[in-house]
């Protein structure tokens, strides 16, 4: 492909992170694969970012996305980073994803271009730097449908199948994934900028931060407390929005956490069917320490971490720096609550509020519990006469709460219909189910057949719309079903 070619795709990099000192990265270029084939494309996503798709063939793309053709204005190096693992610090750092540099899109807002799985950098420690095409596509689907249901997230601009084989417990198609952030700044970055022991090269760091994603902060009288304080602000906001649609991130070690507020590091996700607060899917997690109910404390915990980093900024005197810094992760609690609590109302239809509500919602859960009932088509069926048919509605219990519902939606000044409508906004009838995300894995990765993976992200466009097939739960139970951790 000529050098006009790459051009003509349209990158218009800047590389900001690459003036922070030369400790925060390593620069590496993507390792050439050898017979690199399209297997998704986000059109949407690269219109957005003004990358053009016209005059370039599907082996243009995939010289592109493989990392095979590097566009003359990329620069590309692996992130430094370190983080708590399940508890434990390690240092980590990029060890199988190179960032090429970030991306001015038209309307002038800053994105890392990141290529996942694509060969070793200084930070691989033992492993081999590459992905299986399974989890990349895995990570397309789940984090554009997080997207498509206004979840903050990084997004999956491409996967490309790289023609060569990577050996997990067994030998699989190896890939590429273009992913998409705000920035790939992530709680273990602060955590690595700590090992350092200079305060001025911390300082470099979280300025930077402030300047690319909290400019606010710089107006106020303590910056780097007020950077804190957004950052748990946005954390707050997207656990409680990853528990409105029953998402369970599955490692939420700190370097997982990114400080813009984007979900980030799609690994051993998914989202639970059956509603039960103890769910956890990762076949590592034997603890549960990241279940769907501990994702808040666990928030909260890494936001200390976060918080400890900041201190020699925060404030010279030690002893008001952590008095200060506790404050505000203390603060987090009350913070996930209220964002929590206001996505519950509306899941429910309501506009206004009672001090009652928290029990009416804390009902309604424990009797999802109780009956094993679905937590995406319980909220679904909640806006129309679907839920008479559901099993849960042959419950006393639940006859009775119904009854205390529909009286209190009836006396909002905005009436039941208006109730419904907003229920109908709030309450997704399609997620990516785990049945039907490995429906769309194995049609892909064993047949190379695209065409229901292709349908499905195409659904998943679209999570408000009663679409059949997508929008139904799984036959089984579903209590077996396991993710994985860094295939
Ligand atoms: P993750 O579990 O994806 O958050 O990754 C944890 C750490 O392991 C990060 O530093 C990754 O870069 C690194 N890692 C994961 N898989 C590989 C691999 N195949 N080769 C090298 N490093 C890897
Ligand atoms: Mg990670």
């Amino acid at each position: 492909m000529s050098r006009q070619q790459i051009e003509k795709v349209g990158w218009d990099f800047d590389h900001s992170y690459i003036k922070l000192p030369k400790d925060f990265f390593a620069q590496q270029s993507p390792i050439a694969v050898s017979n690199p084939k399209l297997i998704l494309l986000n059109e949407p996503l690269l219109k957005f970012l003004g990358l053009n798709k016209e005059n370039l063939s599907p082996e243009a793309w995939s010289n592109i996305f493989s990392g095979n053709e590097i566009p003359e204005k990329a620069y590309p190096v692996a992130q430094a980073y370190a983080g708590h693992q399940f508890g434990h610090f390690t240092l980590l750092g990029d060890g199988r994803a190179v960032l090429l540099g970030e991306q001015i899109s038209p309307n002038g807002e800053r994105f890392d271009i990141q290529f996942k799985g694509s060969g070793q950098t200084p930070y691989s420690r033992r492993g081999d730097g590459r992905a299986a095409l399974g989890p990349m596509l895995r990570e397309y689907i789940i984090s554009e449908a997080m997207h498509a249901l206004n979840i903050p997230t990084t997004r999956s601009l491409a996967v490309v199948a790289t023609g060569d084989s990577v050996i997990r417990d067994e030998e699989l198609p190896g890939a590429i994934l273009t992913r998409v952030a705000k920035s790939h700044i992530r709680v273990g970055t602060f955590q690595f900028a700590s090992t350092l022991n200079d305060v001025n090269k911390l300082k470099i760091l979280a300025d930077y931060t402030i300047d690319r994603h909290y400019p606010a902060c710089k107006e106020k009288a303590n910056p780097y407390l007020a950077f804190l304080k957004a950052v748990i602000e946005r954390q707050a906001l997207l656990v409680s929005q990853w528990m409105h649609v029953g998402f369970i991130h599955g490692v939420m070690n700190t370097d997982n956490m990114s400080i813009s507020g984007e979900t980030i590091d799609y690994g051993p996700c998914a989202f639970m069917d059956r509603y039960h607060p103890e769910t956890v899917f990762s076949s590592i997690d034997r603890q549960g320490r990241y279940a769907y109910c501990n994702q808040p404390p666990i928030a909260q915990w890494n936001l200390a971490r976060f918080a400890e980093t900041l201190l020699p900024l925060i404030d010279q005197d030690t002893d008001k720096s952590i008095q200060l810094a506790s404050q505000s992760v203390n603060s987090f609690s009350e913070q996930f609550q209220k964002t929590w609590l206001q996505g519950m109302r509306q899941k429910i239809g309501l506009f206004d509020e009672e001090a009652s509500d928290v029990n009416l919602i804390n009902e309604l859960l424990v009797l999802m519990q109780k009956n094993k009932a679905d937590y995406t088509l319980t909220f679904r069926h909640l806006s129309s006469d679907a839920i008479l048919e559901d099993t849960i509605f042959k419950d006393v219990s639940f006859n009775a709460w119904y009854k205390k519902w529909l009286h209190r939606i009836q006396k909002q000044t905005e009436g039941e219909e208006a109730s419904r409508l907003m229920m109908l906004k709030h309450n997704p009838a399609i997620i990516p189910r785990n049945y039907l995300v490995e429906k769309a894995l194995s049609t892909a990765v064993n047949d190379q057949d695209y065409r229901f993976l292709n349908d499905f992200i195409a659904a998943l466009q679209k999570p408000y719309e009663d679409l059949k097939v997508y929008n139904e739960p799984p036959l089984d139970e579903d209590t077996s079903y396991q993710t994985f951790c860094g295939t």
